[in-house]
C-alpha cells in the first residue's frame, strides 16, 4: 500500500476501500476453502455411511447353507440401486472377471460376492469396469473391513466398501459394494462455481460498499478541511463548524479551534510586541531629535553643548538597553538561547551580585539586608541567573521609598532553591499582578514613578526561570511591598529531570 501511495496519491476513501477489498477477498478465500473441505469431508463421509447401510443390506440376504453361498437378489429394493443391467453370477472358468469396458460405473449397480477362496460368485455388469486392489479381498478374508477408493477402466473415481461375510466367527465370503464418486464431484465442482461466480460478486459489492461508506465518514473531515483552508493568518477570529457527533471528527473540531485560538492568540501577542516595541525605540530616538534641533537652532555655549551631549548619551544607553533586551526575548521566541549549563551556589551568587547594588541603594537610603542565605546549588547559566537577581533587587529599589528595606534571602523548599526579594515599596495592585511579566507592561504607579522603566524586566526573568525549569511567584499589598519568590530545582533533581527531557 505504501509503494502504491508513493506512485498513486490515491484519497483515504480508496485506500480505506482496497484495504477492505483486500481483507474481504482473503477472508473469502479462507472461508471458501474451509466451507470446500468440510462440504467434501461431510460428503464422503456420508456417502461411506450409505455404503457402509447397503453393504450390510445385501449382506442379510446372503446366507451359507453348507458352503454355498445363497443370495436373494435385494439390489432392485435398495436404496440408490437401481440395477439396470442383468445380472451375471458367473465368472470365466479361469476365474477372471470379464472386463466389461462399455458397463456404466456411474449409474449402474457396483455389487461383488466373493467366495471365501475369492472366486466371484456374484457380479454385477457394472462392477467389472472396476480395478479392485488385491487387498480389498485379502483384508476381509481376514476379518478386516477395507474401504477405499478404486478407479474404473474410464479413469472414473469409485469408492468401493468391501466386508466380510460371517457365519459363527467363520469367514465364508466377501461382499463388495461400489458407489461411483462422479455425483459427489460434479456436486463439489458446481459449488466451487457457484462459490467462484458469487465471490467477485461480493467483493464489487463490498467494494462499492466500503467507499460508500468511508465517503459518509470522511464527509465531516472533508467539510472541516474545506473551512481551515478558507482561514486565513489575517482572520483568525474565524473557526470550524463542530459537528455535535461526540466522535473523533468532532474531537478533531475541537483540537482545531483550541489550535486556532492558541495561534489567535500568539499572533495577537507578537503584534502588539512589535507596536510596543516600536513605540518604546521611537520615544528615545525623539527625545534625542528634540535635543540636537534645540542646540542646533540657536547658538549654545559650550556647557549647554556638553548637557546635551549628556543626554544624548544616556539616551543612547537607555536605547541600548532595549535593543539587547529585546534581542534576548526575539532570540528566546526562536528558541536560540542556548544556556550555558553548570553547577551554581544560587547563595554565593545573592552576595556578589549584592556588593554591586549597594552602592545605589545607599545613595536611595534604602536598607539591604540578607536574610537567611541556605547553601544551594542548581544547575543553571550563570550570566542569566545573575540578570534574574539584578533585576528583581533593581526593581525592589526602584519601587521602594527612601528608608525602605530590601530583603534577601535563599531557602531550601521542597528540593527547590528559593531566592526570595522581600521589599517594603509601593506594592503592585491585585489587577497589574497577573500582568508585571507581560512584555512591556508596566503599572500605572510605576510609569509616575520612574521614566526609565521599560517593562521588559520582569519578562526576561520569567523566561530564564521559565528556562531553568522553575518558577517565580510574586506577593504584594499596595502600599506595604512586594514579596517575589523564584524556585529553582536543586542540582541533582535538576539534573534528574534534564536526563528525563
Ligand atoms: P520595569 O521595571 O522596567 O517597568 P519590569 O518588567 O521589571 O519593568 O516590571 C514590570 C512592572 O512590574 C513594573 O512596571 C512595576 O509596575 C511592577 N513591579 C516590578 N517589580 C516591582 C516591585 N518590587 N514593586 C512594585 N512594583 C513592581
Amino acid at each position: 500500500m505504501k509503494l502504491l501511495q508513493d506512485h498513486w496519491p490515491v484519497g483515504i476513501r480508496t485506500q480505506l476501500m482496497l484495504w477492505y477489498l483486500m481483507a474481504f477477498a482473503v477472508l473469502m478465500l479462507l472461508f471458501g476453502a474451509i466451507f470446500y473441505a468440510n462440504l467434501r469431508t461431510s460428503l464422503s463421509a456420508s456417502l461411506d455411511t450409505a455404503l457402509q447401510l447397503r453393504t450390510q443390506q445385501i449382506a442379510a440376504g446372503i446366507t451359507n447353507e453348507q458352503g454355498k453361498i445363497i443370495i436373494q437378489d435385494v439390489t432392485g429394493e435398495l436404496p440408490g440401486v437401481v440395477d439396470r443391467d442383468s445380472v451375471q453370477s458367473t465368472s470365466t472358468p479361469d476365474g477372471q472377471e470379464v472386463a466389461d469396458q462399455h458397463a456404466d460405473v456411474t449409474f449402474g449397480t457396483l455389487v461383488r460376492i466373493l467366495a471365501a477362496d475369492g472366486h466371484p460368485v456374484y457380479v454385477t455388469r457394472a462392477f467389472r469396469g472396476l480395478r479392485v486392489p488385491a487387498a480389498s479381498i485379502t483384508q476381509p478374508l481376514h476379518h478386516v473391513v477395507w474401504q477405499g477408493t478404486v478407479t474404473a477402466h474410464n479413469g472414473q473415481a469409485v469408492r468401493l466398501y468391501s466386508a466380510p461375510l460371517m457365519h459363527d466367527d467363520t469367514v465364508y465370503g466377501v461382499i463388495q459394494v461400489g458407489e461411483s464418486l462422479t455425483s459427489l464431484g460434479t456436486t463439489l465442482q458446481s459449488v466451487v462455481l457457484e462459490l467462484l461466480v458469487i465471490g467477485p460478486f461480493v467483493l464489487l459489492l463490498s467494494a462499492f460498499g466500503s467507499y460508500w461508506l468511508a465517503a459518509r465518514a470522511f464527509g465531516p473531515i472533508h467539510r472541516l478541511t474545506q473551512t481551515a483552508q478558507e482561514i486565513e493568518a489575517s482572520d483568525l477570529h474565524q473557526r470550524v463548524p463542530v459537528p455535535r457527533t461526540r466522535d473523533e471528527v468532532q474531537a478533531l473540531a475541537l483540537t482545531f479551534n483550541e489550535m486556532i485560538e492558541r495561534l489567535d492568540k500568539a499572533f495577537a501577542q507578537q503584534r502588539r510586541f512589535v507596536a510596543d516595541a516600536s513605540h518604546e525605540l521611537r520615544t528615545p530616538v525623539a527625545a534625542i531629535r528634540s535635543m540636537t534641533d534645540t542646540v542646533l537652532d540657536q547658538e549654545a555655549t559650550p556647557q549647554e553643548y556638553v548637557a546635551v551631549l549628556h543626554d544624548i548619551n544616556s539616551e543612547a544607553e537607555r536605547l541600548g538597553h532595549l535593543i539587547s533586551d529585546l534581542l534576548v526575548l526575539a532570540r528566546a521566541d526562536e528558541g536560540q538561547t542556548l544556556l550555558e549549563w553548570k553547577p551554581l551556589r544560587l547563595d554565593l551568587l545573592v552576595s556578589d551580585v549584592l556588593a554591586t547594588v549597594e552602592t545605589l541603594a545607599s545613595e536611595r537610603s534604602i536598607t539591604v539586608e540578607l536574610g537567611r542565605l541556605a547553601p544551594a546549588l542548581v544547575m543553571g547559566d550563570e550570566a542569566r541567573l545573575i540578570q534574574v537577581i539584578l533585576t528583581l533587587l533593581d526593581n525592589a529599589l526602584a519601587y521602594t521609598n527612601e528608608g525602605g528595606k530590601v530583603e534577601l534571602a535563599v531557602v531550601i523548599r521542597d528540593k527547590h532553591a528559593c531566592l526570595v526579594v522581600q521589599d517594603t515599596g509601593i506594592g503592585i495592585a491585585p489587577e497589574d499582578q497577573e500582568h508585571i511579566f507581560e512584555r512591556f507592561y508596566r503599572a500605572d504607579s510605576a510609569r509616575a514613578r520612574i521614566a526609565s522603566g521599560i517593562g521588559l524586566g520582569l519578562a526576561i526573568v520569567e523566561w530564564v526561570v521559565r528556562a531553568h525549569r522553575g518558577t517565580i511567584t510574586v506577593e504584594s499589598q499596595v502600599g506595604q511591598g512586594s514579596t517575589f519568590t523564584v524556585a529553582l530545582p536543586l542540582a541533582e533533581s535538576a539534573s534528574q529531570e534534564q536526563k528525563k527531557a
